[in-house]
């Protein structure tokens, strides 16, 4: 693992979230993006080398939605860089991690993205995330 990529917040709203944060981080959003494949619009931040995103449930089931529901708003992850996602996943497994996806998937930000199941890191949704080439 290289660094944090980034930190990871389920939102209800992004029209009253992204006002709310650059109010915070007196930084504009500098990017929305939608990833209809895991149901969630996106919003990013950058303060210094560190990025947030902000997440929106675009449907009442979606895993945003649902964590909402169960935890309400606030961290939701930590998502890590990895040089070589498949490497890193393999790696994972054999350690014991618990892969919530069995090869990468398309994530926001031109990532492959792939998560670990809280049970196996106290609690902390991670993300493994590797820059499309
Ligand atoms: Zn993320």
């Amino acid at each position: 693992m290289l660094k944090v990529e980034h930190i990871g917040i389920a939102v209800k709203e992004l029209s009253v979230a992204i006002p709310l944060f650059e109010a915070l981080l007196q930084t504009p959003c500098y990017k929305t993006e939608s990833v209809a494949s895991e149901q969630v619009n996106t919003a990013f931040f950058l303060k210094g080398e560190t990025k947030i995103e902000l997440l929106e449930s675009t449907s009442p089931e979606g895993v945003i939605a649902r964590y909402i529901e169960k935890k309400g708003e606030g961290l939701h992850h930590i998502a890590f860089d990895v040089a070589d996602i498949e490497a890193e996943m393999k790696r994972l497994k054999e350690a014991g991690f618990v892969l919530l996806s069995e090869t990468p998937r398309q994530g926001a930000d031109n990532k492959l993205v792939c998560f670990l199941h809280p049970k196996s890191t106290n609690g902390v949704l991670v993300e493994l995330c590797q820059e499309r080439q």
